[in-house]
Parts: C-alpha cells; sequence; structure tokens
C-alpha cells in the first residue's frame, strides 16, 4: 500500500519508505491510501479471538501487501506479548489497562512493532548501513523506545533526554540497558534535546553520512498498531455483552493515540463517539469550541505526558474528516481538567472504587463521568501504570503505593549516560565520532 503526504506535496511513498523516512519531504504526515473495513464475519466472531489474533487481522489490512503473512504475525504476535485487560471501575465505565508491556505504558505497544517492522525491512534488504534512530524524550518516549528496539540487530537508538528533568524511574529504564542504546544527558530542556534532533534531521552532511530516522507518533509504524487496542477492548465488551453505544474517551496529548482509535472506526469497529481528554493544554477542545486551531506554548502539569501545544497528529485528524470541523465535532467530544481537578479524580476513585489512576487516565475517566449518557458503555485507556508517577500518586491518597516487579528491576539496574552540552554543534560532533555507518 502507498502513504501519501498530509501536505500532498511530496511523492506518494511505499511503507518502507514512511517507515524510514518518518516525516514526508514536504513536512506532512504519511497517510495510508486507503483504510480497508474489516469483514462483517470479522466483527461476528471478534469475542471468540485472542488479542494476537485479533491484532493481526488488523495489521494484514494495513500491511498485508507489503509483508508476507509469516512475517507479519511473527511481528504481530512478538510486539503484544502482554495483555490490555478491560477492567470494571464504575457503573458503564470500564479502564483498558494499557500498562502490562515492559515500560508500563501504552508506548511500549507502537514502540515494538516499529522495532520488530523496522528490523525486518533491513534484513529484507540485506542493508549494511546502520539505521539511527534518534529520539528526544521528557521521559515516557524515550524508555518505551528504548525497550522497544533494545537488541534489534542493524538500529542504534540515541535517547536525548534533558539532565535533571526526568524521574529517576524514567532515566533508569532508558540509561541502564546499554547493547543498542546509548543515552545522552543533555545540559537543557526538553525543547533543547528536540531541537537538537530537529536540526540532526536537516543537516544534510550528518545525514549523507548515517541513515537517521525518529521514533515518535508521527511514524506510521508506531501510530497505526494502537489501533489494535480499541478491536481488543470492543471484542472483551461484546464478551460481557456490553459492546452496543461504545464511547471510548482518550487522554490526550500528541493524538497519536485516539487518532489509531478513528482508523479503527474507519474500519467499521463500531464505536460510536470519542472524547479527547486534555489537562491544562487544550488547544483541540478550544478548536471543537470554535472551529479556530490556534497552537500554544505547552504548560507544564501532573499529566505531563499529554503537556502538548502544538499537536503533531492534528493534521491526521483534519486529513480524516476532509477538514470539515462538523464531521469532527460529531465523532469526537473535548474535555480538560486542570491539576486540582486531575487530583480530585484521583482521590475519589480510589476512595470510592479503590481503583487507583494515573493522573493521565484520570482525564479519561473524569470525561466519562461527565458526558456518558444513559444508554452508553465508556471504556477509557489507561496510558500508564500509576507507579510511573510515584510521587504525585502518593501525595494525593497519602499512602505508599507499590511498585511492580518490573519498575524495580529498572531501579537496580546502573545508569550509563553520555554528558552533553544542547549546542548542535556538540551533537553532530558526537554522532560524527561515534556512530555507526
Ligand atoms: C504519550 C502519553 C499520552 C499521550 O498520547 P498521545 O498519543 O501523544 O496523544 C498520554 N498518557 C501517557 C501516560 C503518555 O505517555
Amino acid at each position: 500500500m502507498n502513504y501519501y503526504s498530509t501536505n500532498r506535496q511530496a511523492p506518494m511513498a511505499s511503507l518502507e519508505e514512511a517507515v524510514v523516512k518518518g516525516l514526508a519531504a514536504d513536512k506532512g504526515l504519511f497517510m495510508p491510501e486507503s483504510i480497508r473495513p474489516l469483514p462483517q464475519a470479522f466483527y461476528d466472531t471478534i469475542d471468540s479471538l485472542s488479542f494476537q489474533e485479533i491484532a493481526y487481522h488488523v495489521a494484514d489490512a494495513f500491511f498485508g501487501e507489503d509483508i508476507p503473512v509469516d512475517a507479519l504475525k511473527h511481528i504481530v504476535y512478538d510486539t503484544l506479548n502482554f495483555d490490555t485487560p478491560l477492567v470494571p471501575v464504575d457503573k458503564d465505565i470500564y479502564s483498558l489497562e494499557l500498562f502490562h508491556g515492559p515500560t508500563l505504558a501504552f508506548k511500549d505497544v507502537g514502540a515494538r512493532f516499529m522495532a520488530r517492522l523496522l528490523g525486518y525491512f533491513i534484513r529484507k534488504e540485506g542493508m549494511q548501513q546502520t539505521v539511527n534512530v534518534l529520539v528526544a524524550t521528557s521521559g515516557d518516549t524515550g524508555s518505551a523506545v528504548a525497550n522497544g528496539f533494545l537488541g534489534v540487530e542493524g538500529i542504534h537508538v540515541y535517547v536525548l533526554y534533558p539532565k535533571g528533568k526526568v524521574s529517576k524511574i524514567q532515566e533508569k529504564q532508558f540509561t541502564t540497558l546499554g547493547q543498542n542504546i546509548t543515552a545522552l544527558e543533555v545540559a537543557g530542556t526538553f525543547d533543547d534535546c528536540q531541537a537538537l534532533v530537529k536540526a540532526a534531521f536537516m543537516d544534510q552532511r550528518l545525514n549523507h553520512r548515517f541513515v537517521l530516522t525518529s521514533a515518535n507518533s508521527i511514524n506510521v509504524a508506531r501510530f497505526l498498531p494502537q489501533a489494535f487496542y480499541y478491536f481488543y477492548a470492543y471484542a472483551q465488551l461484546k464478551r460481557l455483552g456490553k459492546a452496543d453505544n461504545l464511547v471510548v474517551s482518550v487522554p490526550s496529548g500528541n493524538f497519536g493515540n485516539i487518532t489509531a482509535g478513528l482508523f479503527a472506526k474507519r474500519m467499521g469497529l463500531p464505536i460510536r463517539r470519542f472524547i479527547a481528554a486534555n489537562n491544562r493544554n487544550d488547544v483541540f477542545y478550544q478548536y471543537l469550541r470554535t472551529g479556530q486551531y490556534t497552537p500554544q506554548p505547552s504548560i507544564a502539569t501532573i499529566a505531563n505526558a499529554m503537556d502538548v501545544g502544538d499537536p503533531s497528529n492534528f493534521v491526521r485528524v483534519l486529513d480524516l474528516y476532509c477538514r470539515s470541523h462538523s464531521a469532527i465535532s460529531t465523532n469526537i467530544a473535548g474535555a480538560t481538567y486542570t491539576n486540582e481537578q486531575i487530583r480530585e479524580t484521583v482521590a475519589d476513585t480510589w476512595k470510592r472504587h479503590h481503583y487507583l489512576l494515573d493522573p493521565h487516565g484520570a482525564c479519561g475517566y473524569r470525561a466519562l463521568q461527565e458526558n456518558l449518557r444513559p444508554g452508553e458503555t465508556g471504556i477509557f485507556l489507561e496510558t500508564a501504570h500509576p507507579a510511573k508517577f510515584l510521587r504525585t500518586v502518593e501525595d494525593i491518597i497519602g499512602q505508599p503505593v507499590e511498585i511492580p516487579a518490573k519498575l524495580q528491576a529498572f531501579m537496580k539496574g546502573e545508569k550509563k549516560s553520555i554528558r552533553i552540552g544542547k549546542s548542535f554543534e556538540e551533537f553532530r560532533h558526537y554522532l560524527r565520532k561515534h556512530a555507526s555507518k
């Protein structure tokens, strides 16, 4: 299948080109040329299929033309070696727990899939050059990408993170791995890290010498696989006889996760509507209200993985609905919450239901509480394990939170990082000297 650019000024790309390049030459985002609805028979029997089987059917619709059955099956099955269970929280409200992967956040699904797909293309082409993945992180993306790509042959990952600005647990998740993962500790902010990565992609001499690519949710190989768990959530609800009139609430930052859900709906998955739950960074909410999209500088909140003032996947949402504000508003409602409201929701849900939300999931849950209509069933995506935001959550509920064994294991590792300044000169020099061709 071919991929076009949302700016429509670049030539069509193959899947392989779209994955290796990440961004189209005209700076647009790649979109699959067609979104194939899945047959009714699939929906009729979906509740008898496993997560991996469901995901394979979805993956086949996107990637089946480009990857042989066995290879694709292997990529999907190997990616999803953990469950995303649906857990009841309140009357008619369920949590889709996406935090049972290696770094306890939903980004594991996309990162693992992308690593395996890229690894497949490298082997198939017999590529001699190393693919260097550059990723700037404020915490969660770096750990998911580093762990997803760990040990994949032909790929080296450079994680750039702001010194002193990520939590201890997050830092351990990408500085202790070794092998093909290098952590660069930048004397600067997250924005500085992002600027370094962008400058590297623009630098002609570097790109001439090295194969460089990104691994954030602009990459189709990272964002499309997130559609898998929407189908699986539906299957789980169907088993409970609760799948009619389904509303899905998605804690949103860069809007990759919710866009994957919109793709699922386009493939025929019976989701009545979505809610994009935001923290104070509410440009999408304002767009729904006014019809105007006005990017803002991001505001720091306790749901910090959603501190995004100009969501990169917004152009994909526009493209999907032919830029129609009314079509978008029909399919997606908005919600926006302050830190105070997030705290209140975590505390209240713990007290009333003994369910511990993380600050991101709390936005999703509250949006359902406030918007669900009689006869509807709501699912919110619980995007990270609450222990990843230990201090915040313990502060709110006033008692210690148990740290899952997977997280504790990271804490035991020894941190190894390379300190660099925030000037591009220094970063370029480092890559020229140490990166593999
Ligand atoms: C990345 C992230 C989000 C936001 O997801 P998008 O796809 O960027 O909208 C929400 N919650 C958590 C915990 C995250 O790590």
